[in-house]
């Protein structure tokens, strides 16, 4: 039925700025305060109280323009979105609606479908949230919570790129990985520091007209996201095909029953009379501000995945998953740095390291230097890649050299060739059946051989020894 059809989806995405104040306030920004804690006449809208703009969330806002290549405005507008809610007690949103602080960005992605795709961004302008209103606190009654009155956001918002709703979630997911590289924001979905409004509508495919869109709001994980917008996609043309069409209207989505339900129109608010915030200046910004946050940007994802590919040779896949975390980049980086040949070491970061990370809170246990050692043990003969695991597990859990903890568990594998003699004879006189075949012409039973000697040596063989010994005993 879907394929009949074409998706068309774009994303508005407010993302919590990493301060330690609020937007226009001296008030902590904190998350998780007692109710009502961190307010103050300013974040209250008290008559008389003045905004003042937070030179730190400019600072951020401005790095994550540039960091998505954004034009970067020298003079942009503060303006007030009016509409009436219990959360939000001046009656407005302080905002920046026809002057926003920057426009004409771009951000490429993994497309699942197309490979590497790219999104427009269209603007990206500075914010303050409303407050929270609270369901859940009293039975049938509504709280209010005004801590986050007043929080600094950006807003980023695309235009209609995304094909699918997994590659809408892959263009987040890839927004997420670059304002925390530049630390913009935690972009914690559960905490509420990154939302997504998303405008869906389809079309038949091969139209270049844009179908009627909906705007679902309401999605607070990133593993609702694919959910809420295929429930949607799939509403619409159940609907286009039954003949109907679709109304312009806000969808909710309910992650319990994974539906989406109109917004009562009561709860709509269509004219927000947007006007400039007469308490605020225009705000004006240097070239050289400018400038400086632009030198404060780290290297981003795409160019660090771009520069693994070619410094060390890895496929794009293998460098998008080591690039996607910061600190498991820099790992990876100072494994390299340490000795370890890069193709074996992004194995082992890819595998070991991260499988151990994702069991432990405190991260990546091994130390550089000590996954490089390791890597050189099992490149030199001296571990198989099997006991090097081992050796790898226990130098994560107590720590310690990898050739020590190797020798103390006793899996240093042994390539002295009287020894390994020693396990060959065993078992060249308990099979004598096979001896006497391959030496009819049976070579395959060589690795049979090997096999035996690596039980008999309870792994501690080194393989390849472990062959050319039986090759020439097997020859005489
Ligand atoms: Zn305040």
């Amino acid at each position: 039925m879907a394929g009949a059809w074409e998706t068309v989806i774009g994303l508005e995405t407010h993302v919590q700025l990493r301060t330690v104040s609020k937007m226009f306030c001296g008030c902590s920004a904190a998350f998780g305060a007692p109710p009502n804690s961190n307010v103050c006449p300013v974040c209250l809208g008290l008559p008389g109280a003045l905004p003042v703009p937070n030179e730190q969330a400019l600072k951020l806002a401005v790095r994550a323009a540039l960091g998505l290549g954004c034009t970067v405005h020298p003079r942009s507008v503060f303006a007030r979105k009016n509409y009436f809610y219990p959360d939000l007690p001046k009656g407005y949103q302080i905002s920046q609606f026809e002057q926003p602080l920057a426009t004409a960005g771009s951000l490429s992605y993994l497309s699942p479908d197309r490979g590497v795709a790219t999104a427009t961004i269209q603007r990206l302008h500075v914010e303050e949230d409303a407050g929270k209103s609270l369901h859940d606190r009293f039975p049938k009654q509504t709280a209010i919570d005004l801590n986050r009155c007043g929080v600094p956001l950006i807003e980023v918002v695309t235009g209609p790129d995304f094909r699918s709703p997994h590659e809408a979630r892959t263009y987040l997911l890839t927004l997420k990985q670059v304002l925390e590289y530049a630390g913009i924001s935690d972009c914690d979905m559960e905490k509420g520091s990154l939302r997504v409004d998303a405008n869906v509508s389809v079309r038949r495919a091969g139209e270049t007209t844009l179908g009627t869109k909906t705007e679902v709001k309401n999605i607070n994980s990133f593993a609702y996201v694919e959910k809420a917008l295929t429930v949607e996609r799939d509403r619409q043309i159940a609907v286009l095909e039954g003949g109907g069409t679709v109304a312009q209207q806000t969808m909710l989505y309910d992650s319990k029953t994974n539906s989406v339900r109109p917004q009562r129109s009561k709860e709509e608010s269509h004219d927000y009379r947007y006007f400039p915030d007469p308490d605020l200046p225009p705000l004006v910004l240097t070239e050289e501000f400018i400038a400086e946050q632009q030198t404060l940007l780290p290297e981003l994802p795409a160019k660090k995945r771009e520069r693994f590919v070619e410094k060390y040779a890895l496929s794009v896949t293998d460098a998008a998953v080591l690039t996607a975390d910061r600190a498991v980049a820099d790992y990876y980086e100072a494994v390299v740095h340490a000795g370890a040949e890069a193709k074996t070491a992004a194995n082992w970061v890819m595998t070991e390291v991260l499988e151990d990370a994702k069991d432990h809170a405190d991260g990546l246990r091994v130390a550089p230097g000590a996954l490089a050692n390791l890597i050189g043990l099992v490149r030199g003969g001296t571990l198989s890649h099997q006991a090097a695991k081992r050796v790898f597990a226990e130098v994560a859990e107590r720590g310690g050299e990898p050739r020590n903890v190797a020798e103390a568990l006793g899996v240093v594998q042994v390539a002295d060739t009287g020894v390994l003699a020693g396990w060959v004879s065993e078992v060249l006189g308990t099979h004598t059946t096979e001896v006497t075949r391959y030496k009819q012409g049976e070579t395959r039973l060589l690795q049979f051989f090997v096999g035996q000697v690596m039980k008999a040596s309870r792994g501690k063989a080194d393989p390849k020894l472990a062959q050319r010994v039986l090759e020439e005993k097997l020859a005489s």
